[in-house]
């Protein structure tokens, strides 16, 4: 990521353009230019050696405005205030873009888990969550995965806060494992979520998914789902990366043996092999001549420095905050059609609100019933962001802020400033 690359600000920017084509004051929408609360917390781990390492966590609260908050937890070396503090507030936008009774927010801990053993992975989680279990709890805050965070971790946190409380709390985390209030569909949601985005647009631009040509960058959770999903669709896909290698290829790749492979080499697709496969660089994988790119690891990948290379006549935001504020600017001159991360990988957060709802109720859903509604509410979202986008005359991503901001300043002032 740019030194000079500030995720934060970036968010600040899109929303006081929002603000400003929808007639708001500063004054309407002060309070969510800045988080509700940021909690930063000391992580001390017992290694296996004997010496403690100390890690840097945060949780960071956007908005409560629309429900409790809500957002996953990301483990990374990059990790950052200012980067947790946005991702925060894209999930206040993303919840009220599908409208579901939820605000924002975001943890993080400053930390490459590939480096941790299994055990001292589980002993800095159970900390963490110790660490920030004031302010956590169903009705208060509900974490999920983001990256590299995953089921088993899910597990560990609902099993920290279940002992602490004294009692099993399934709904205090989502996108836990099945056995534990975990719901179905889950694991593919923001996958599924982002190939029913695409159909959504391919229809209304009508293009038939079968022309398409797609380029994938990162394979983790949400890339590699939204690949198979949308080459079941019937798309070719030429270029996928992740942080260890990118390929092309002509033809298509088989996307279940990249996965099947991947999976059994430490989620790594360095060294995957097919006929007239090509290892290229990430760079080139961003620039590949095809008809849709679809980012689904980190932000700011697409930027100032490499936007007027991007080919791709549609990108489809897969990852949250892919896409700087320079580069919007660059490919909106361009033409270049962007489905905002707001839209796109929102179905993530849509069935971890249906895996709350469910353990609410103690009560689980079939997966059909589970995919038919995320698609419905994909829908709807899609078609009124279209709507605002068309009648306005702005891109996407001001029609899903215009949205989105809308609703949230709506709320705030019913409820108005405490005190
Ligand atoms: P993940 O950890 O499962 O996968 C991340 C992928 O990105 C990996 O393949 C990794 O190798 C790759 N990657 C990391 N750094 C890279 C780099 N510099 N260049 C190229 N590839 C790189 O994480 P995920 O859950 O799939 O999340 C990916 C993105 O989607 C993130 O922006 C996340 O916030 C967003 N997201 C995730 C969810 C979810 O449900 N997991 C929901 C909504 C949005």
């Amino acid at each position: 990521m740019n030194k000079e690359y500030n995720p934060y600000q970036n968010m600040l920017r899109v929303l006081d353009d929002a603000a400003i084509k929808l007639g708001l004051q500063k004054n309407d929408y002060i309070t969510l230019r800045f988080p509700e609360r940021q909690l930063v917390v000391s992580v001390p781990v017992v290694m296996d050696d004997g010496h403690t390492e100390v890690f840097e966590g945060y949780r960071v609260q956007h908005s409560s405005t629309r429900g409790p908050c809500k957002g996953g937890i990301r483990f990374h070396p990059d990790s950052n205030i200012d980067e947790v503090k946005a991702l925060a507030a894209w999930m206040t936008w993303k919840c009220a873009v599908v409208n579901i009774p939820y605000g924002g927010a975001k943890g993080g801990i400053k930390v490459d888990p590939a480096k941790l053993t299994e055990n001292e992975l589980r002993k800095m989680v159970r900390r963490y969550t110790a660490m920030i279990l004031p302010v956590l709890g169903p009705e208060k805050d509900i974490p999920a995965p983001d990256v590299n965070t995953d089921a088993k971790i899910m597990a560990w946190i609902m099993d920290t806060f279940s002992m602490i409380k004294g009692y099993a709390v399934p709904a205090v985390v989502t996108g836990k494992p099945l056995e534990i209030g975990g719901s179905l569909g889950r694991n593919e949601a923001t996958g599924r979520g982002v190939m029913f985005t695409l159909l959504n647009l391919l229809e209304k631009i009508n293009c038939d998914p079968k022309n398409m040509t797609v380029a994938v960058q990162g394979f983790g959770n949400v890339g590699s789902v939204t690949a198979k999903l949308i080459q079941k669709q019937g798309c070719k896909i030429v270029g996928i990366g992740d942080a260890f290698c990118a390929l092309y290829k002509k033809t298509g790749i088989n996307i279940e043996a990249a996965i099947k492979y991947a999976a059994e080499n430490g989620k790594s697709l360095a060294g995957y092999q097919e006929d007239d496969i090509e290892i290229i660089t990430n760079d080139e994988l961003l620039a590949l001549d095809v008809d849709v790119l679809c980012p689904a690891a980190l932000e700011n990948q697409i930027n100032g420095d490499n936007a007027d290379r991007i080919r791709a006549k549609i990108i489809v935001e897969a990852a949250n905050g892919p896409t700087a504020k320079e580069a919007d600017e660059v490919l909106d001159i361009k033409g270049t059609k962007i489905v905002p991360d707001i839209l796109a990988n929102a179905g993530g957060v849509v069935v971890s609100y249906f895996e709350w709802v469910q353990n609410q109720e103690s009560f689980m859903w079939d997966e059909d019933y589970i995919n038919n509604n995320l698609k419905k509410i994909m829908k709807k979202s899609f078609d009124d962001i279209w709507k605002i986008h068309i009648e306005k005359n702005v891109s996407m991503r001001m029609a899903a802020y215009i949205l989105a901001l809308d609703r949230v300043v709506r709320a705030k002032r019913l409820r108005g400033v405490f005190p």
